[in-house]
Parts: C-alpha cells; sequence; structure tokens
C-alpha cells in the first residue's frame, strides 16, 4: 500500500479504480518531404476517425437515443465532404503534413461555417473542427481520453473548466488532481456532484495507474494506493458513517430555514447547467443562487447562439418553478477561457478582460445572452447578476444595455416578465462602494472566492500560497460586514454565494450580519439548514 496527503475539497469516501487523465499532445509531426505518402496516412486516419464516430454512434444511440446521436452522424458525412477532402489534398501537395493539412483546412471551413446566416450551418463550424482534431490526434498518435465503463476515481495533474465540463459526471467517484485550489472549479465541480476529492495532492500520475483499487479520504485529505485490510476496514467503516450522517439530514427535507427567533434564510444551489437544476430540486434547494452561465460557452468551439441559451435558460427556469433563480451573465476570463472569442493573451489574466469587462466591451457576446435571459423569464422566475463589478458606471452601463435589449423585445412583442439586476460583489472596490451599488443594484451576492483572492493579493489557483488565502481574514470579514450592512440600510437583499456559503463555521456570522441568502454547492443545503434550524440568531 502507499499513501499521500491532498487538500479535502468535499468529504467522503470513494473507493475503485484509478483512471489518469492526461492531457492531449498536440505536437504536429514535420511532413515527410513526399506528398503521397502523407496522403496515405491522411486516408487511413479518416478511416481510424470513421470506425472511431461509428463506436461512439453506437453507444451514443443505445444510451441517449438516436436522435441524440444524429450529431455524432453529422460529423461522419462531413469525413466525405469533397470540399473539405479536395482541400486537405492540396494542401498536401503543398508541402503541408496530414495532421496539419487537416487542421488547416478544418479551421478554414469552420471560420466560413460560423460566418453563415444560417443557424445550422454555423454551429457545424464546431463539428469539422473536432472531426479535424480527431484525424489531427489519431496522425500524432495522441489517442486523446479513453473513457473507461463503469465508475472510477479520476486522477490528473490539474482539470480545466472545459476540461471537467465534458466528463462523464456519473462515472466519477472522486476527482484527485495534483495542482488546484479549494476555489477552483474542480473543487467547485466535486462540490456540486457530491463527490469526495483532494486537489494539491502528492499522488505521482504513474502511481495511480499502477494501483489496482484508489481510496480517497474526502475527511482527512489521504488517499491509498491498494489499501492494505487494515485500512480499507477502516474506510468502509468512514463511509458507512458518511451515508448514516445524510440518512439523519434527511428530516430537515422540506423544512423551512428558519432560526429559532424566527428569522427566514434561503438556502439555494450553485449550478453550471441546466442539468444541475435537477440537481438542486433534488438536493431540497429553495432557489438557484448562481448559475455559473460561463459553463455555457465552454467545452465548445463556437459561441452558443442566442437559441440554445434561451433553450438552457428556460429549462432551468422550468424545473426551479416558482423558486428565484439568479443567472450570472458570462463569466469568462482569469481560469476560464476559451479560444474562439479571440481574446489576447494576458500576462495577468486574473486582472484582465473578465467578467463584465468582456460584456461592456464585447456587445455581441452580452446582448444574445441578455435576449436569452428576458426570453426565458417568461417560463420561470428569473433574475440576473453581473460578475467582476469594481464601479458604479459599469453597473450602469450593463443596464442600459439591458433596457435597450428589453425594449427591443418588447417592440418584438415577446413575452417577458420582470427580471430584477443583481450584481456579485467579489472586488473590493464594489465591497467599498457597497452604499454606491445599492442604489442601483436590485440585490448583491458576494463572491467570496474572488474577493478573498482580490482582497487579499492571493491567487486563488495557485496551490503553492494554501495558507496566505485565509477567507477568515478580518479584512475580509469586516467587508462582508460592510456589505450586509450596506444592503439592509438600502432595502435591497444580500445573499453569499462564493464557497463560503457553505461554511459551517460562518452560517451564524452571515445571519448576524444581515445576510438572507446563502447559495452552495446542492450537497450542502441539507446540513446548513440544520445549522441555519438550531441556531438562535
Ligand atoms: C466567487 O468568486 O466567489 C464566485 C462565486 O464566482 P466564481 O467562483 O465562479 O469566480
Ligand atoms: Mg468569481
Amino acid at each position: 500500500m502507499k499513501q499521500g496527503l491532498g487538500l479535502p475539497v468535499f468529504p467522503g469516501v470513494a473507493i475503485g479504480p484509478a483512471v489518469v487523465y492526461r492531457k492531449a499532445q498536440r505536437t504536429i509531426p514535420v511532413a515527410c518531404g513526399d506528398p503521397a505518402v502523407e496522403q496515405k496516412k491522411f486516408d487511413s486516419a479518416r478511416e481510424t476517425a470513421r470506425e472511431q464516430l461509428t463506436a461512439l454512434y453506437n453507444k451514443a444511440a443505445q444510451e441517449l437515443g438516436e436522435d441524440k446521436a444524429a450529431i455524432i452522424e453529422v460529423q461522419m458525412l462531413m469525413l466525405d465532404d469533397l470540399d473539405y477532402l479536395e482541400a486537405v489534398t492540396a494542401a498536401i501537395q503543398d508541402g503541408a503534413a496530414a495532421a496539419q493539412a487537416a487542421l488547416d483546412c478544418g479551421e478554414e471551413f469552420a471560420q466560413v461555417f460560423a460566418a453563415l446566416d444560417d443557424e445550422y450551418m454555423k454551429a457545424r463550424s464546431a463539428d469539422i473542427r473536432d472531426i479535424s482534431q480527431r484525424i489531427s490526434d489519431i496522425l500524432c498518435g495522441n489517442a486523446g481520453f479513453q473513457l473507461p465503463e463503469g465508475s472510477f476515481l479520476l486522477v490528473a495533474e490539474d482539470l480545466g473548466p472545459s476540461e471537467t465540463i465534458q466528463l462523464p459526471r456519473d462515472q466519477i467517484m472522486a476527482f484527485v488532481t495534483r495542482q488546484g485550489s479549494s476555489s477552483s472549479h474542480t473543487a467547485i465541480l466535486a462540490r456540486t456532484l457530491n463527490i469526495p476529492s483532494l486537489v494539491q495532492s502528492d499522488i505521482a500520475l504513474e502511481e495511480a495507474e499502477a494501483c489496482k483499487v484508489l481510496a480517497v479520504d474526502g475527511f482527512t485529505g489521504k488517499w491509498y494506493a491498494d489499501p492494505d485490510e487494515e485500512t480499507m476496514a477502516m474506510l468502509l467503516k468512514k463511509k458507512e458513517e458518511a451515508a448514516a450522517d445524510r440518512e439523519a439530514l434527511e428530516v430537515y427535507r422540506g423544512k423551512e430555514s428558519v432560526t429559532k427567533s424566527g428569522r427566514k434564510v434561503l438556502l439555494c444551489a450553485n449550478i453550471g447547467c441546466p442539468e444541475d437544476a435537477e440537481a438542486a430540486v433534488a438536493a431540497d434547494a429553495e432557489g438557484v443562487g448562481l448559475m455559473r452561465s460561463e459553463f455555457l460557452y465552454l467545452g465548445r468551439d463556437t459561441l452558443p447562439t442566442e437559441d440554445e441559451l434561451f433553450e438552457a435558460y428556460k429549462k432551468v427556469g422550468e424545473i426551479m418553478g416558482d423558486r428565484p433563480v439568479v443567472i450570472r451573465t458570462l463569466d469568462i476570463g482569469a481560469d476560464k477561457q476559451v479560444s474562439y472569442m479571440g481574446l489576447d493573451k494576458e500576462e495577468n489574466p486574473a486582472l484582465g478582460l473578465r467578467g463584465l469587462r468582456i460584456c461592456l466591451t464585447r456587445e455581441e457576446i452580452f446582448r444574445p445572452q441578455m435576449r436569452a435571459i428576458y426570453r426565458a423569464s417568461a417560463y420561470g422566475n428569473l433574475s440576473v447578476m453581473f460578475p467582476m463589478v469594481a464601479s458604479v458606471w459599469e453597473l450602469k452601463a450593463a443596464k442600459e444595455l439591458c433596457a435597450k435589449v428589453r425594449a427591443e423585445l418588447e417592440a418584438e412583442g415577446v413575452p417577458m416578465k420582470e427580471v430584477p439586476i443583481g450584481i456579485m460583489i467579489e472586488t473590493p472596490a464594489a465591497a467599498v462602494l457597497a452604499q454606491e451599488l445599492a442604489k442601483e443594484a436590485a440585490f448583491f451576492s458576494v463572491g467570496t472566492n474572488d474577493l478573498t483572492q482580490y482582497t487579499l493579493a492571493v491567487d486563488r489557483q495557485n496551490a503553492k500560497l494554501g495558507d496566505f488565502y485565509d477567507p477568515y481574514h478580518p479584512a475580509l470579514m469586516a467587508l462582508l460586514g460592510h456589505i450586509a450592512k450596506s444592503a439592509n440600510e438600502a432595502g435591497i437583499w444580500a445573499g453569499i454565494c462564493g464557497e463560503l456559503g457553505a461554511d459551517p463555521k460562518l452560517t451564524e456570522t452571515f445571519l448576524k450580519m444581515g445576510y438572507t441568502e446563502l447559495s452552495m454547492a446542492p450537497g450542502r443545503i441539507l446540513g446548513t439548514r440544520r445549522l441555519v434550524c438550531e441556531s438562535e440568531v
């Protein structure tokens, strides 16, 4: 047995096979000098791609139905697109390596598709990129991430948001990463999925690959490769106890979150995609306090269309019914990067063009999102909030854009409900300006992950700064108190949607400060409700 340590981000015990996720190596081999040989390589890779897609199609058709599998069929048809094949052959004749020709022509065609007016054809640009990447990967000897059958513990150096979004959630029993931090998005996803997970662990990827059974103790942060009998017995006992604890919380299901003195708090869920709304309902959430809508933009090659966004928001609104849903507008930037927006590489992305700053400088990105939210408002109880606000003028400018979009939709006769506009408070500037901002915002939701990072000047992603990332820091507590007080005085509600919202050590403190909403991973709701109901505040 080998063992080690990591930083636990969600409690629980997981025991099972380990699967190691390695990032794709994309070094393109140089052309061999003979176009005929390169062409042969391309043709053979194309056939391998066809075999892979056929297998994928069969699996998807069986598990998800033929209509969902149709997307793969489209990609298979593209493998025979004569224009694409001719372009590749021409590039190879010009001296390009087969893998490079596949990628370059894929990109060229993708851009042509993306520029078309037809929504269906626009969406095909992602498909052509995808098959070109597949062919190129085959030619580079890069098998990609081979998804195993059944459940497993996923071990990786690190996982970016766009990688986690593509993972098969129902198969993953735990995450174990060597990098990451407790407020990184892998940790957030682990909490959403209620799975024990470790970041900053000292496990070697080779070690994980070599073991038959990996066990993770999300209470202590320990991992065990091929645990011995005694350890296994200890872990199984813990697992049973954790299940019993969860069972004990069931008495709080369906109960109101009210303190002994009658103070009411709304306990909401943080979600990333529409499907998470089902988990929120299953966890007895009283609403959605944060929909991280940027997850609709990750793991793809083109901007989602207004209609795609509309369908996603409508679905969340419908699933949640009368319960409030707060949709955060796109918070791309910093650790959540997408290639297709054409954003420059930045020296310091956490302080760069991110969050609302993108929306204010790229109206063509903001407008479809707001149109989709307003259109979806007819199907639920939706609010919207902006991330990364630092100045009052930013909020005013964003509200003006919203008013324009709303007026446009009204003129089109689109049915809409009132959509309150609030903001996230996650920069020290916004915290300090809370009184001013409260005059313009319908509510505040505090993003403690970023507010901690920016207040303490400590990168939330940097694994080496663990002890310095102190969410209990007195400076942060002072800001949190000021934010709630400013909101209460202005008569607007204030909530917390950063990871601290679920911290049992702070629940009472937040109630005393005057917060009336806490939003968290769905799995934390019943435990927090118990604390609220037992509180005298
Ligand atoms: C936060 O910063 O606390 C927050 C909720 O937003 P995110 O974690 O998505 O940056
Ligand atoms: Mg944030």
